[in-house]
């Protein structure tokens, strides 16, 4: 499907403004917005060619300039902690060298594969975590970046939920959790 064609295609499902309906994330429970109100940007037709992403094919690449300073990293990753925001915590995981992912070498991609899993089990193994987010989108920058996020159990967390939801999360309640659990 080219350019155009996908435009299309996606327009057929747009309203009369070009907009798309709201994605079925936004009626999550642990969604932290309101629906109402949300509505997504109208489509723009295809830009082509696509414009580069910061550091596109290692130029001026603010990760290979070590924009992060790391909390470990061995001969070949880092992972560093990104700044404030509401969640307990992200990490950045991040190749030394440039690559993204459809380039990663063999042996990378193992060791990446390894080191997901293990931070992905440390950060689960703390008290009051329920869940370790793994996430990657690479729209953004061209070096290879891997957010994760901790997510608090339930009752451990100020965790937004809508009046009448069902429990947005099913971690056992920790009962040594701070503020009795609310
Ligand atoms: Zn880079």
């Amino acid at each position: 499907m080219g350019p155009e064609e996908f435009y299309a295609h996606a327009m057929r499902s747009a309203d009369g403004e070009g907009r798309l309906p709201l994605s079925r994330m936004t009626g999550w429970d642990v969604f932290p917005f309101e629906r109402a109100g949300l509505r997504v940007v109208p489509l723009a037709p295809p830009e082509l060619p696509e414009p580069g992403r910061a550091g596109e094919n290692g130029a001026d690449c603010a990760a290979c300039a070590g924009d992060l300073t790391p909390v470990w990293s061995d001969e070949h990753w880092r992972l560093a902690v990104l700044g404030a925001s509401g969640t307990p915590l992200i990490l950045m995981l991040q190749p030394d060298a440039h690559h993204d992912l459809p380039d990663l070498p063999d042996d990378r991609a193992s060791e990446m594969g390894l080191l997901i899993v293990r931070t992905a089990r440390a950060i689960e193994s703390l008290p009051h975590i329920a869940r370790a987010h793994v996430s990657r989108w690479g729209d953004g920058g061209a070096h290879l970046h891997i957010p994760r996020r901790r997510r608090h159990r339930q009752g451990a967390c100020p965790l937004p939920r809508r009046p009448g939801s069902r429990p947005a999360l099913t971690a056992r309640r920790d009962r040594t959790a701070p503020g009795g659990g609310r």
